[in-house]
């Protein structure tokens, strides 16, 4: 197949165009640079199935392909809040011109949606029925309000022009390709751990989170794609749910840092917990996590100290 990835050199977008490759699909990737880079995909840019477009999802494209995978879209909080106006752009005027491709070439269209989209939820763990608990007007909801309304667009879409939707919510995800700068906790943690400097927690900690290695996610992804019995919306996360100080505490240790920890102000809205209710996976993808967070940590940390030349 030819496959279209917006946001395809980013942090998740590079890894499914290694896959996709690797499974033998032609792939398209498209993406502005906002928090992607060339470096993540310039392995593959002699490939002669691989084709790298610089544009923006927000602008309309017009492409000949199978299938659309839409995971253009900043996804750390400092990133997205940085034009909160054009994050939301991204997520609604992206989803819109994605679904409007696909219902042209008749391709089969995939949104990346999150966990974010439960706000901070009163369900725990969060299955893919409930509707969550959002702020509408806060800091987070550029981002949080972006990727609900594209859900609602991709429903649309489905009902009123028979596109056929696939829909993921991921729960933290993290691995190599992440940014140094990013902002996200895990890439945070270990790069301040690498450095020597201190670990900062926002607020105390107590906060939870489930992270998922960036290989089972994929897998996921393939998994939802690839079958027709279902069209989400789906979690795919690793229940494993952790505090920042129990993250913080591993991260010091696998690295052997003599760095310590600081408390910094919480931010905004900051969700209290997040842990995937991830039956529908299981029973419909037969899809479950297979990487630890001590796994996933000790690869990071290994890629982390390349990329930084440490
Ligand atoms: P990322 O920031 O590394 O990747 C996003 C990519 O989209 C980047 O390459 C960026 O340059 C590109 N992009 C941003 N705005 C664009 C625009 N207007 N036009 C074209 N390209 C644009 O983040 P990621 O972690 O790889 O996330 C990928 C997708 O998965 C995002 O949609 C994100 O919301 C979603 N997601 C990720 C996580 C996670 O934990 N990693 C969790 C939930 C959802
Ligand atoms: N966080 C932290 N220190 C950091 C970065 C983040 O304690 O240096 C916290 C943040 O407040 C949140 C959790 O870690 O409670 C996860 O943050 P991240 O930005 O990775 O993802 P999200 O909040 O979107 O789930």
């Amino acid at each position: 197949m030819r496959i279209l990835i917006t946001g395809g050199a980013g942090f998740l977008g590079s890894h499914l165009c290694d896959r996709l490759l690797s499974d033998g699909h032609e792939v398209v990737c498209l993406d502005n640079f906002f928090t992607g880079r060339k470096r993540n995909v310039a392995h593959l840019l002699d490939n002669p199935y691989f084709e790298l477009m610089r544009h923006d999802v927000t602008d309309p494209f017009k492409l000949e392909v199978d299938q659309i995978y839409n995971l253009a879209c900043p996804a750390s909080p400092p990133h997205y809040q940085y034009n909160a106006i054009k994050t939301i752009k991204t997520s609604v005027m992206g989803a819109i011109n994605c679904l409007g491709l696909a219902k042209r070439v008749k391709a089969r269209v995939f949104q990346a949606s999150t966990s974010e989209v439960y706000g901070d939820p009163l369900e725990h763990p969060q299955s893919e029925s409930y509707w969550g608990h959002v702020n509408p007007i806060g800091l987070r909801s550029c981002y949080d309000e972006g990727k609900r309304c594209a859900e609602t667009l991709f429903f649309d879409y489905h009902r009123q022009n028979g596109v056929d939707i696939r829909i993921v919510r991921i729960f933290n995800t993290y691995g190599p390709r992440m940014l140094a700068d990013d902002g996200r906790v895990v890439s945070n943690f270990i790069v301040q751990a690498l450095r020597g400097e201190d670990l900062t927690i926002y607020g105390d900690g107590l906060q939870t989170r489930s992270f998922c290695y960036f290989s089972d996610l994929i897998e996921g992804f393939i998994r939802l794609m690839n079958q027709d019995e279902v069209i989400g919306p789906i979690n795919i996360g690793n229940p494993g749910e952790f505090t920042m100080l129990e993250l913080a505490e591993k991260v010091i240790e696998i690295t052997g840092t003599s760095s310590k920890i600081v408390h910094k102000e919480l931010p905004s809205d900051d969700p209290k917990q997040r842990k995937p209710d991830i039956t529908l996976a299981q029973k419909h993808l037969n899809w479950e996590p297979t990487i630890t967070l001590d796994e996933g940590l000790r690869e990071t940390i290994a890629y982390f100290k390349e990329d930084l030349g440490l």
